[in-house]
């Protein structure tokens, strides 16, 4: 079981995070929704471990993958590159595997600068679930993509899911898309952010 238990975040003197609890079950899909600014990323690095300046305690799993808006890809190393340095264990076959799953076969010795931002996205993917996650963390992945791009993303990640079954905590902008893909949505409101309501 993921345990959030933020009692408080500060970012200097702003308190940007007041009480939020939830949990996550094994296999389920929580989207995290809210306005702009209001402390959505700043929960999942909070989750993710990246940020461990918060009043409060997070219970998460050790093997993690993270998602971010922007594809945080290596620009000098190539594509198997990137894949096989966050798991070492890969190996160029399994990662020749995982870029087939996300259509990127072919692609192994190109750069990520020479890649699409819809093919680079793809890559944080399969970089996603290379090895299974039991968390998943996504920070608004299908944002500014193409309707049709950011389509096959989301069938994608719900492919991908559906095998592997991670536990998954998601931000996104798009009602649908929670919709679509969360068995649950977590909702922030206030300042400093609170949970308003869990549908
Ligand atoms: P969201 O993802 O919901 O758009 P964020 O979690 O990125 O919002 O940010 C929440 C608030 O915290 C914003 O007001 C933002 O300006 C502030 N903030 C985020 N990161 C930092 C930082 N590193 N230093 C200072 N303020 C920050
Ligand atoms: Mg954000």
């Amino acid at each position: 079981m993921i345990r959030v238990r933020i009692e408080a975040k500060h970012f200097g003197e702003a308190q940007v995070l007041g009480r939020v609890h939830f949990d996550i079950a094994p296999g389920e899909c929580v989207a995290l929704v809210g306005p702009s600014g209001i402390g959505k990323s700043t929960i999942l690095r909070i989750l993710a471990g990246t940020d461990e300046d918060f009043t409060g305690h997070v219970d998460r799993p050790e093997r993690m993958a993270v998602v971010f808006q922007e594809p945080t890809l290596l620009p000098w190393r190539n594509v198997i590159q990137n894949l096989t340095l966050v798991h070492p264990d890969l190996g160029t076959e399994g990662a020749r595997t995982a870029l087939d799953r996300v259509g990127l076969a072919g692609k192994e010795t190109l750069f990520p600068g020479q890649l699409s931002l819809g093919q680079q996205r793809r890559l944080a993917l399969a970089r996603g679930f290379a090895t299974p996650p039991d968390l998943l963390i996504m920070d608004e992945p299908f944002a500014s993509l193409d309707a049709e791009t950011a389509e096959r993303m989301l069938a994608l990640t719900e492919s991908l899911m559906a095998t592997t079954r991670p536990a998954t905590l998601f931000v996104t902008h798009d009602r649908a898309e929670a919709e679509r893909l969360a068995d649950r949505i977590l909702r922030l409101d206030g300042a400093p952010a609170t949970l308003a309501d869990i549908t």
